[in-house]
C-alpha cells in the first residue's frame, strides 16, 4: 500500500473512535469519507444522514443518488474524486452541526486536504462553504470558483436542498457541468504548458477564477 493510502487510513481509523465532540455518543458509525486519495477534485459536504451513519460511508443516500447523477452530468466519475463531509458524525435528527462540532473535526478535514493535496475543492451546502467564504450568501457565489492558497473552490448548493427546490436543482446542474472546466482551468494556472508559464504569479488571494461556459466540459484525467 502507498504512504499516502495508509496515512489515510490511519486518520480514517482515528475518526472511527473520536470522542472529541458529543457526536460520538449518539453515532452508529462515523463517516470519515471514501475515493482516490490521489484525486485532484475534493467534494465536502455537511454531515452523514441516517443511511452514512448506518454504513459509515458518505453520501448513500438520496442525495448520494442525486450527487451521483451530478457527477455523471458532469462526467465525473465518483470512484475517481475524494468525498468527505464537515462533520464526520451524524447530527442527531439530521439538524445542523453545531459550531464546537465544526471545530472538533475541523482538524481531520484539514489532514484530509494536507494529504489528498487538490486543485479544486467543491464545497456541497452553506457549512462546509463557510470554511473559505464565512461572509457570503450560497445563493449570490455558488457555481463561481474562486482561487483560496493555490485551490480553486466551486461552492455548490447542497444536494438535498436542491433536490426538492425546482429552481437550487436547475442551478446545481448547471454548476456541476462547469466542473471539468473549472478542473482545466486549475491545472493550466498550478502546471502551466512550457509556452503559458507568466512571468509573474498573481500575488493577491482570493482571486475570482474565469466562470467557464458550460457545454464546453469533456472526459478529462483527474489524476
Ligand atoms: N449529506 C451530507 O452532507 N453528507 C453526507 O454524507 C450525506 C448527506
Amino acid at each position: 500500500m502507498s504512504k499516502l493510502l495508509d496515512q489515510m487510513n490511519e486518520l480514517a481509523a482515528e475518526i472511527a473512535v473520536c470522542r472529541n465532540c458529543m457526536l460520538h455518543l449518539t453515532r452508529d458509525k462515523a463517516v470519515p469519507g471514501e475515493g482516490n486519495v490521489r484525486t485532484k477534485i475534493l467534494f465536502i459536504g455537511e454531515g452523514p444522514g441516517a443511511n452514512e451513519n448506518a454504513t459509515g460511508r458518505p453520501f448513500v443516500g438520496q442525495a448520494g443518488n442525486f450527487l451521483n447523477q451530478l457527477l455523471a452530468m458532469a462526467q465525473v466519475k465518483r470512484q475517481e474524486v475524494f468525498i468527505t463531509n464537515v462533520v464526520k458524525c451524524r447530527p442527531p435528527s439530521n439538524r445542523d452541526p453545531l459550531p464546537e462540532e465544526l471545530s472538533a473535526c475541523a482538524r481531520y478535514l484539514d489532514r484530509q486536504i494536507e494529504l489528498i493535496n487538490p486543485l479544486v475543492i467543491v464545497t456541497l451546502g452553506r457549512f462546509s462553504m463557510a470554511r473559505y467564504f464565512p461572509l457570503q450568501r450560497i445563493s449570490a457565489i455558488h457555481g463561481q470558483g474562486q482561487w483560496v492558497n493555490d485551490r480553486l473552490i466551486v461552492p455548490m448548493f447542497h444536494p438535498a436542498a436542491a433536490l426538492h427546490q425546482p429552481s437550487l436543482r436547475a442551478a446545481i446542474e448547471h454548476d456541476f457541468t462547469l466542473l471539468p472546466a473549472y478542473l482545466q482551468q486549475a491545472k493550466e494556472r498550478i502546471e502551466p504548458k512550457p509556452a503559458e508559464v507568466p512571468e509573474e504569479k498573481a500575488e493577491e488571494k482570493p482571486a475570482a477564477a474565469e466562470k467557464p461556459e458550460s457545454g464546453e466540459a469533456s472526459q478529462l484525467s483527474l489524476f
